[in-house]
């Protein structure tokens, strides 16, 4: 039975390409910056972002972590979104390993943070308080697309502000091909962007962190600090340079799919589509509490898989083809056709 899995665009397998590209590629110590491959993917993603430097590492976890590790200090505090992946989704490292404390603040429905509310929530100086740092945004967050025109007000509110502005951009190029603009439009704001290539680009590992020399400098400091110095890591870095070069514009694909998704279960009694949903490469779907455990059985029966919730995040990627989208459909008209008819009975 075919797979077709939508827990998340993590899950996608290497490209025959990038298992030749990982085979061959040409590596070093990278602790002594002496990978080629490794240099090659970080001048390429800071190229594209139109930063002075990246760092290739494990993850976007570890990537964001660095990021906070650089521009906070122990006693210093970043505003993040309540439902930010920094915040809630990485185990509270800045704070376990930095010193650092979060001023989480509830997203606005399209995905942004309201600038009036991270104002109010900046402290002032004062010993009572820690010292507010960064603004961290997300982008897209929850597969939405942050507006160009709120990025320029954030950039601009932060500089008034005396702020740093990090971009947690594990999915950043699916934000700037949904525009269809440059990435640069989006990097140019901030001082620092994550990026994952192990997402929708479909690479295996790693992420990139994007910024200034010393920014980069001081974060790879950081990276040997907390045990993500690798060696000959050009063979993964080799699989990020495929995704980087090949994968990008091939996202629009996977948006295809999520609004084909989105449409053909729009037509579904007994499931809702979250509006704003299918943006990207996600649709969010919410079904009654009592039917959650016999969905998500029914889908497996059938080779789909998904995280088990209320609120249920469908996933495109790569490894979904564009003909997986109306078995899904089916399968879930399937279901609940089934409930009706037995709710009638
Ligand atoms: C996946 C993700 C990360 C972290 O990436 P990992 O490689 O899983 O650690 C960070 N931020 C966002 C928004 C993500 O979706």
């Amino acid at each position: 039975m075919k797979i077709i899995d939508l827990r998340s665009d993590t899950v996608t397998k290497p490209t025959a390409a990038m298992r030749a590209a990982m085979a061959a590629a040409e590596v070093g110590d990278d602790v002594y910056g002496e990978d080629p491959t490794v240099n090659r993917l970080e001048a390429m993603a800071a190229g594209m972002l139109e930063k002075d430097a990246a760092l290739f590492v494990s993850s976007g976890t570890q990537s964001n972590l660095l990021a906070l590790l650089t521009h906070c200090g122990r006693g210093d505090e970043y505003i993040a979104g309540q439902e930010s992946h920094t915040y809630r989704f990485e185990g509270g490292g800045a704070a376990v390993l930095g010193g650092i404390q979060p001023q989480p603040l509830d997203f606005e429905e399209d995905g942004t943070l309201d600038l009036g509310r991270i104002a109010g929530a900046i402290k002032p100086d004062d010993v009572h308080f820690a010292r507010t740092r960064l603004i961290c945004l997300e982008n897209t967050q929850g597969g939405k697309v942050l507006p160009l025109e709120y990025l320029r007000k954030a950039a601009a509110f932060a500089k008034e502000k005396n702020l740093r502005l990090h971009l947690d951009g594990a999915r950043i190029f699916n934000a700037s091909v949904k525009l269809k603009r440059p990435v640069t439009e989006i990097s140019r704001h901030f001082d620092s962007v994550s990026l994952c290539l192990s997402k929708g680009l479909g690479a295996p590992v790693g992420s990139m962190l994007c910024g200034g020399i010393d920014f980069i400098q001081e974060a790879r400091r950081w990276r040997k600090v907390v045990g993500g110095g690798m060696r000959q890591a050009g063979v993964l870095a080799a699989a990020g340079v495929i995704a980087l070069r090949d994968h990008v514009e091939r996202l629009a694909e996977d948006h295809e799919k999520a609004r084909l998704l989105s449409r053909g279960l729009q037509e579904i009694k007994g499931l809702t589509v979250e509006s704003m949903s299918a943006q990207t490469n996600m649709v969010f779907i919410r079904v009654d509490s009592s039917v959650i455990k016999s969905l998500a059985a029914h889908l497996k029966d059938r080779g789909v898989m998904i995280v088990q919730g209320r609120k249920i995040r469908l996933v495109v990627h790569m490894d979904v083809a564009m003909a997986d989208i109306a078995i899904v459909v089916r399968v879930f008209e399937e279901f609940f056709a089934v409930q009706r008819s037995g709710a009638c009975l």
